[in-house]
């Protein structure tokens, strides 16, 4: 069996804890490979790793610091079949998917390569007489990653391309379920100039992530998965007096204003329901159907459904993957059964052959808060419909959802796309766009219970967050004018 070993001061180590977990390949439902999954003692390694190659980096000029981000991207664009073959062959996503994720992690080095920009420090001259203040952005020394399966190697170049860039040393714990990526970009990184023991990944499971989260030696977490993970990772590792920022799950509506091209929102929905199996974070899960719109709306997304093709994500021919895997597949599926509303497409009746972790697309109709095909995060290719008569109607039921990580309207009136983005409860927003990943220079982030922590991840914000600021007051006054003088220093 296959052994995914962790990557620790610019090589592989065996795990030694003797606890492993399974990787599976969804699309046969067979095991093919097993990951190490580490013990307290094997954190405290990598943590003591990254905290001796952080003094190092970070007094790395940032012009050479750049270098190795530069090369990276190129690296990557290098082995771009390769890795999306690996996302592919653990996580399931059809190939273009795929590259899709890799080129949106891509925009995450291109930023860290013009990061010099963004550590500039203000500067103040005479601020007081003879006085002088300047600040300095500094890092703060080893900052963890923890990241879930949806995105195995997006996710982590969210995260280590600014910590990493900003002279931060990085430890990634990624998912155990699809954990090759991560050690690819690490060795990648590596290959592109990175000193060893600035980037390492350890995998493991809760008591990895428990022994990050009090370690001494960690500055800051940053957490992107499930809500309730979110919340403990928020709650412990600021106790422990962390920087963290946790982002957690979603329920992403979109409105359908009774204006919109039926046809374009029905693409749209499709497209952004199913792709990837449902299993993004910015996937839209409810439609809301406001007014005479429903019936042609839902008509126009159940006529696209029967010609989507479900298979193994390296045949090309398959527009939609497995899922990651069978529990996940199994939980899924149960909201066909019980969940609420009418179901007008199931997808269990969709036979993929084999054993892989396969599950057609459904679509339900009727659905209201307070049934659990709307409440929970399914996290799977199941999209409801929620029909309301009004505007103001839509406006409530998405800002009264727990939830707030996107949220998309499809209407060809400007005044009411305006009226939405600025009245929406939602971290980020789409008009007529379903899925409205911000670009690497913006930052991205939900609201509610999407986000815990004041910054966003990557870009700017992510800049914010791997950065500590310093400012420095300075006067070189002439010596014979010194004397003693006990008041506060004052400005005028
Ligand atoms: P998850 O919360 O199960 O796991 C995320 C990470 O936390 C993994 O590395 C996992 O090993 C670890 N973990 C799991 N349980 C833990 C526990 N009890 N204690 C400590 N650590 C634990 O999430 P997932 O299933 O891998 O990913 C899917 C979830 O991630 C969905 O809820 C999705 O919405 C969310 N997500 C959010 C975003 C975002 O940007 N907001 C992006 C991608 C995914």
């Amino acid at each position: 069996m296959r052994q995914v070993e962790h990557w620790i001061g610019g090589k592989r180590v065996p795990g030694g804890s003797g606890r492993t977990g399974p990787v599976y390949d969804p699309a046969t439902g067979a095991q093919q490979a097993e990951v190490a999954l580490a013990s307290r003692d094997e954190v405290d390694e990598a943590v003591a790793v990254a905290a001796a190659a952080f003094p190092g980096w970070r007094d790395t000029p940032l012009s050479k610091r750049t270098d190795v981000f530069f090369r990276f991207r190129h690296l990557l664009e290098e082995h771009a079949g390769e890795l999306a073959a690996l996302l592919t062959g653990e996580h399931g996503k059809v190939r273009a998917d795929a590259a899709g994720e890799l080129a949106r992690g891509l925009e995450n080095v291109e930023f860290a390569c013009g990061i010099g920009h963004l550590l500039k420090g203000g500067h103040s001259e005479q601020a007081a007489t003879g006085v002088d203040v300047h600040s300095l952005r500094q890092p703060l020394g080893v900052i963890a990653g923890i990241t879930p399966f949806n995105f195995p190697a997006m996710v982590p170049l969210w995260m280590l391309a600014n910590a990493i860039a900003c002279g931060n040393a990085f430890v990634l714990k990624p998912s155990e379920k699809d954990p090759s990526p991560s050690v690819r970009l690490a060795e990648l990184l590596t290959a592109a100039g990175l000193p060893d023991g600035v980037c390492n990944v350890v995998h493991g499971d809760r008591e990895a992530v428990d022994r990050l989260l009090e370690h001494p030696d960690v500055a800051a977490i940053s957490f992107v998965g499930s809500t309730p993970v979110a919340r403990h990772v928020y709650e412990t590792g600021t106790a422990a007096g962390k920087r963290v920022q946790a982002l957690g799950g979603a329920k992403n509506h979109m409105v359908v204003l009774p204006d919109a091209d039926i046809a374009m929102a029905a693409d749209a929905a499709v497209s952004a329901a199913y792709g990837s199996a449902g299993e993004r974070c910015m996937a839209v899960s409810v439609v809301v159907a406001v007014g005479d719109v429903a019936d042609p709306l839902v008509d126009a997304i159940a006529g696209r459904l029967p010609a989507l093709q479900v298979g193994p994500g390296d045949d090309p021919a398959s527009e939609m993957g497995p899922l990651v895997t069978r529990e996940h597949r199994d939980r899924v599926a149960s909201y066909l059964e019980g969940g609420g509303g009418r179901v007008v497409v199931d997808g269990r009746e969709h036979e993929v052959p084999g054993d892989g972790f396969f599950l057609g697309v459904s679509l339900v109709d009727d659905v209201e808060p307070g049934m659990p095909v709307y409440d929970d995060e399914i996290f799977g290719p199941v999209l409801s419909v929620v029909r309301v008569a009004t505007y103001e109607d839509a406006l409530r039921l998405v800002n009264e959802n727990p939830y707030g990580n996107g949220t998309a309207i499809f209407t060809r009136d400007g005044g009411a796309a305006r009226r939405y983005q600025h009245e929406v409860v939602c971290g980020m927003v789409g008009v007529n766009v379903p899925i409205p990943v911000p670009v690497a220079y913006y930052s991205f982030g939900g609201w509610k219970a999407s986000l815990f922590g004041d910054t966003a991840v990557y870009g700017p914000s992510g800049v914010d967050f791997c950065t500590r600021t310093k400012v420095v007051t300075t006067r070189w006054p002439d010596p014979s004018t010194s004397a003693v003088d006990l008041g506060f220093p004052r400005t005028r």
